[in-house]
């Protein structure tokens, strides 16, 4: 570690309130994309029983500070200290206004945070902290003020003028400049700050809420994208309505903006009324964009919107508190997807997630829990701890006490907390008392690292038809957290009857049994259920849709896998069954072929898929998620010491014998969803696309896939058709794929959006070969570092979903990566950090590149001026 990289860490316990309230704040901007000049003016007055004199202090980063005065007074040199991102002016008045004015570059802003330049236009991202790099402020979520904003520009440069609010004047001034200005009625923090400026077209719809008031829907884009902003429009109608109908919530302002821009470090942003959105998010035309497209902009679209209840009319105390709004905006997000969708997909998919993303953190060198104790940059805690697993917490809630109960909870937290900044604590707390129960234990979820292990043990005996469940739960230790105790899981169980009926459970003290599933509850260390009058051994379906985020392990035998497979009535379960008979079918050729033993195909897992093709009645995205085989990434996380190249191998081999087994099947049922029809967006049309594709990547691994994807990119009408046959063409290495690829190129070269597909599909290719491919794609027109989708698209596909490619034995794709990390730091150190945590779990592979990914982790962290956010994941993954 190198002195003076490493930031400090900030911890949770020293929390402390701010003394002084800010009664508002009044901004003025003089637009340029050079420089801007920022006037605030800011209310401060002493919290009541706050003892006095107290110093303020304000937030800054890269400003260039023009004048400051306090009550009309210049300050001079001597009546205030700068020092790091801090402004402190000591005994400052009880009552005082404050003026400042600075200039800003947005330009040279290539971080993506404060005020920057987007294409043609200029816009701000502030969360978590950039809000001081727009103006000195207490730059804190816990300074919450109301806002008016004055924006002066350039009439043909910037014609349209945004900020949160309503519009409450406006004009014109000499020289062609003009200006508007926006009043926000909410106190809102800092991070919720947003302004747009530039050459905008728009699109415009209107929404009546419940009570009658009318709002303006206005999603601002490039003109050339107008084309494309319908479904994200139809997404935000669906989102308001539905909250109105589920969470009795409504929209409070008398405008809705959305901004979609190319240039973005996450995927969209909630400032109040002015939602700034990756571009990513917003546009769709069938042609360019895919069915999962299509899904994203609809949850991303309804996520940004839910958060104006849960993230702005209640917000975070302090950042430890993050998902506090993440966590519960994306269980609603998950919720919404599911009302509109297929419940059982959409739950399949965020499990997945779950366990791909988030499991491999808890695993890691970053491992945290949802509330985190302590961070050196809070940019790196944006995190599938903090939102995926914080909103199975959520989802806990629910399943504990029920849609009404939850509801309870979440009016009784509006009530208390409406214009508030508070704590993970007062959520339980309101869901608690809502409810009159107590979770005091339900609490260690938001303290306690790590994923849980549940291993279940059972006992039939036929004398008695007594059935024994014995469940122990074990988190194994983090490195931030050895000691572990027991959680709260609600437990859902189903038992089946060999043949697949669902047979009723019955505790030895109830008088009646009951059919279906039973929540039951797990809280000790190893707890035992037992059940009576159960006529024959049962097979347990446990955990039902997931009921807890949790590692489950139980000795399930090939034909109770089958009959899970074929007959339970929890959809989740259903799917689970496969994936872990797939996944055992694939781990146990990896190990055949890690002693030079020839590789050999599981009849029961062909009649498991078999059984899975053969269905007509099952949703067929269903189906889909079913023959999907867990992917690379999952399956190293189920070995010891990752074997890559065997995994490939093992998981190819299986899935080309399913292929040869099933030729037939999968033929005839790719045929019929083939039907020729033209593209329709419907829930059903996705997801009869959705086998169609699976039917055609099994089908690429036989003699009969080539022709099929070649007619199919040829009739195409589609993004998801066309991105399906040319990936499959490139996957199975067909002298086509060349072509296709470039007919592509020349048809797409100017579209930002569909482009970033083009770099995937060539990233993700396996093998030795792609981190050449990769580097070379680094001098393409269309590319550029300091464009975060394209850096994603490229660098952050290849070193995070294509295993042989990056692990490639040489080590040349690491060194290809770490290269890329020091480059982006210098340009976006948020960027940078997420991909210097591609090198996370380097413990984990074998000596030879163990060795190569720890030279890489310090060559990276020798690097002189490394930003914190780097120096941060760096350094923990070296410990
Ligand atoms: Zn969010």
């Amino acid at each position: 570690m190198k002195e003076g990289i490493s930031g400090k860490a900030i911890y949770r316990k020293d929390y402390t309130a701010y003394p002084w309230d800010v009664n508002r704040l009044d901004l003025h901007f003089e637009i340029g994309s050079e420089t801007t000049v920022v006037r605030a003016q800011m209310e401060f007055q002493l919290k009541d029983g706050t003892k006095s004199p107290q110093a303020i202090v304000l937030n800054g980063s890269d400003l260039q500070l023009v004048s400051i005065t306090l009550n009309d007074r210049v300050l001079s040199g001597e009546e205030y200290i700068i020092e790091g991102e801090t402004l402190t002016i000591p005994d400052a008045p009880q009552n005082c206004v404050l003026r400042t004015e600075v200039k800003i570059h947005p330009a040279s802003n290539s971080a993506l945070e404060g005020l920057y330049l987007s294409g043609q236009f200029l816009l701000t991202q502030c969360e978590a902290q950039g809000f001081r790099k727009i103006t000195w402020f207490p730059d804190r979520p816990d300074v919450m003020t109301t806002y008016r904003v004055t924006l002066e520009a350039d009439q043909s440069e910037f014609p349209v003028l945004l900020s949160n609010g309503n519009l409450v004047d406006a004009g014109e001034l000499t020289g062609g400049r003009h200006w508007v200005r926006w009043e926000d009625p909410f106190p809102k923090p800092t991070y919720l700050f947003a302004l747009v400026a530039g050459d905008l077209a728009l699109v415009e719809d209107h929404f009546t809420t419940r009570s009658g008031r009318d709002v303006v829907l206005r999603i601002y884009v490039e003109a050339e994208n107008l084309d494309r902003c319908e479904h994200a429009m139809e997404s935000l109608v669906n989102a308001m309505r539905w909250d109105e109908e589920r969470f009795d919530l409504e929209y409070d302002l008398d405008i809705y903006h959305i901004v979609a821009t190319n240039d973005f470090n996450m995927g969209a942003m909630e400032n109040k009324s002015l939602n700034i959105f990756n571009s990513k998010y917003v546009l769709a035309r069938p042609d360019t964009a895919t069915d999962a497209d299509y899904q994203g902009i609809e949850g991303v679209i309804g996520h940004e919107y839910f958060h104006n209840w849960t993230g702005n009319r209640v917000t975070c105390q302090d950042w430890f508190q993050l998902t506090l709004k993440e966590g519960l905006t994306v269980f609603r997000d998950e919720e919404f997807s599911a009302d509109m969708q297929s419940r059982a997909v959409k739950r399949i998919r965020d499990v997945r997630d779950l366990r791909s993303r988030q499991f491999p953190e808890d695993d890691g060198p970053m491992a945290h829990p949802i509330r985190p104790d302590h961070y050196v940059e809070i940019n790196n805690f944006y995190t599938a701890t903090v939102y995926q697993k914080g909103a199975t917490i959520i989802r806990m809630y629910h399943t504990l006490l029920g849609e009404d109960g939850f509801q309870k909870g979440m009016k009784l937290y509006f009530e208390r907390h409406d214009g508030q900044a508070v704590t993970c604590d007062d959520f339980l707390a309101a869901m608690a008392d809502a409810n009159g129960v107590n979770l005091d234990r339900f609490s260690l979820w938001y303290s306690q690292s790590g994923t849980p292990q549940v291993h279940v043990s059972d006992h039939y005996d036929a004398a008695t038809q007594r059935y024994t469940l014995k469940l122990k739960q074990h988190t194994p230790p983090t490195h931030e957290q050895k000691s572990k105790q027991a959680l709260v899981l609600p437990f859902a169980l189903g038992l089946l009857a060999a043949n697949g009926d669902e047979l009723p459970l019955q505790f030895e003290a109830e008088a009646d049994a009951a059919t279906g599933t039973r929540l039951l509850i797990v809280e000790e260390a190893e707890q035992e259920f037992i059940f009576i009058n159960i006529p024959e051994a049962p097979v347990p379906s446990l955990f039902r849709d997931y009921s807890a985020p949790v590692k489950v392990f139980f000795d399930y035998s090939p034909e109770q896998l089958a009959t899970l497979i074929a007959h339970d009535s929890d959809a989740f379960v259903r799917w689970d069954a496969a994936q872990r008979m797939a996944e055992d079918a694939i781990l146990k050729q990896c190990l055949a072929h890690a002693q030079g033993l020839e590789m050999t195909l599981d009849p029961s897992l062909v009649r498991a898929f078999k059984g899975i093709l053969s269905d007509q009645q099952a949703d067929p995205a269903l189906l889909a998620e079913a023959m999907t085989l867990p992917d690379e990434d999952y399956l190293a996380d189920q070995m010891d010491v990752v074997d890559v190249d065997g995994i490939h191998a093992a998981r190819k081999f299986i899935k080309k014998g399913l292929a040869v087994e099933l030729v037939s099947l999968l033929t005839a049922r790719f045929a019929k969803l083939n039907d020729g029809q033209p593209y329709q967006k419907s829930a059903t049309a996705m997801a009869r696309r959705s086998l169609k594709s699976i039917c055609l990547s099994y089908l690429l691994e036989t003699s009969a896939g080539e022709s099929l994807a070649a007619t199919q990119l040829e009739s195409s009408d589609n993004m998801t058709d066309t991105l399906a046959a040319i990936k499959g063409l490139i996957l199975m290495d067909s002298p086509l794929a060349a072509t296709a690829l470039s007919e592509f190129e020349s048809r797409w070269k100017a579209d930002a959006l569909v482009m970033d597909k083009w770099f995937i599909m060539q990233a993700i290719k396996p093998g030795r070969k792609t981190v050449d491919t990769v580097r070379k794609l680094m001098d393409h027109p269309a590319f550029s570092i300091q464009n975060p989708n394209k850096v994603r698209s490229l660098i952050g596909v290849f070193s995070m979903l294509n295993p042989t490619g990056f692990h490639t034995a040489d080590g040349s794709g690491y060194t290809f990566h770490a290269d890329r990390v020091i480059e982006l730091d210098g340009l976006n150190p948020q960027i940078a950090a997420r991909m210097a945590s591609a090198f996370n779990r380097w413990k984990r592979y074998d000596e030879s590149r163990k060795a190569l990914m720890k030279a890489e982790l310090q060559r990276i962290a020798a690097v002189d001026n490394l930003s914190g956010d780097v120096a941060e994941i760096v350094n923990n993954a070296l410990r």
